[in-house]
């Protein structure tokens, strides 16, 4: 087993030999941040007066954060479907308790990622529930490490099954991805991490470069991102942080939002 170390601040894992990295690449890439007290990590057993609450979004969604907060503070998604069950992004911790509520649903088939702030300690999740790992190519350089779960792909779309696709859509990062679940509503539901970021009014939704240094997307690469998305059927959107949902009518806010950015880039 290879001794690992996680960045406190976003929460992704490392190998920690031969020693603990200078700096980590997530946080001084210009999306993130290093604090200014400097770079801190943590051991996984450092974690361990957390807890996993996990909260039920809809009859197949439950939305898994850690409590205490800890780094970037996003929740993970777990989507129970009848071909095999998926965790839509990660967070970094796993407990005994949540490894039970998973396991008693099934277990998981795969884990997905919308982009690396979301990595978190994937492989261990991978190798309890010894399920692949799905990340588009154009993110490979920010996979901290591979394992045998790692799994590279390509191309617009990946179909996983009952319908579900991860769907590149890029903008935040080059391989920045959505979850399309057809079957969770009634015109289906996008899980999209960080790929959109919902507002706090639920009335709009953004899509950025970096939403904690707020930078705007080049025009190019927004009008790439949202020609991608707009083909997408849905009427709800779960995102990546604690009552970031939108149920019912999230393509007509989503509609609304993108003509904001299309007025503004003069699209
Ligand atoms: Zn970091
Ligand atoms: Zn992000």
């Amino acid at each position: 087993m290879n001794k690992t170390i996680i960045c406190s601040t976003c929460g992704t894992q490392f190998l920690a030999n031969p020693g603990v990295p200078e700096f980590c690449p997530i946080c001084t890439d210009d999306r993130q941040y290093v604090p200014e007290s400097g770079q801190l990590w943590t051991e996984t057993i450092e974690l361990k007066n957390r807890n996993i609450k996990i909260t039920q979004l809809n009859e197949q969604l439950y939305a898994l954060k850690i409590t205490p907060e800890f780094a970037i503070a996003q929740r993970a998604l777990l989507l129970v479907s009848p071909n095999g069950n998926i965790l839509w992004d990660c967070i970094p911790y796993l407990d005994k308790p949540t490894i039970d509520f998973i396991n008693n649903l099934g277990g998981l088939k795969a884990i997905a990622f919308s982009h690396p702030h979301y990595y978190s300690n994937m492989n261990d999740w991978a190798s309890e529930f010894d399920c692949p790992i799905y990340i588009h190519q154009n993110d490979a350089e920010w996979v901290p490490f591979k394992t045998r779960h790692t799994r590279l792909w390509d191309g617009n779309s990946m179909q996983l099954w009952d319908g579900i696709n991860i769907v590149h859509i890029g903008g935040h990062f080059a391989g920045s991805c959505v979850l399309h679940v057809p079957e969770l509503t009634t015109k289906g539901a996008m899980l999209c991490g960080d790929t959109f970021n919902i507002g706090r009014s639920k009335q709009h939704i953004a899509i950025m470069y970096s939403y904690p240094n707020i930078i705007m997307l080049p025009r190019d690469e927004f009008e790439k991102a949202y020609k991608k998305a707009s083909h997408i059927d849905f009427d709800t959107i779960y995102g990546a942080f604690e009552n970031q949902d939108i149920e019912g009518n999230a393509k007509e806010i989503f509609e609304t939002s993108m003509q904001r950015y299309k007025d503004s880039y003069a699209l």
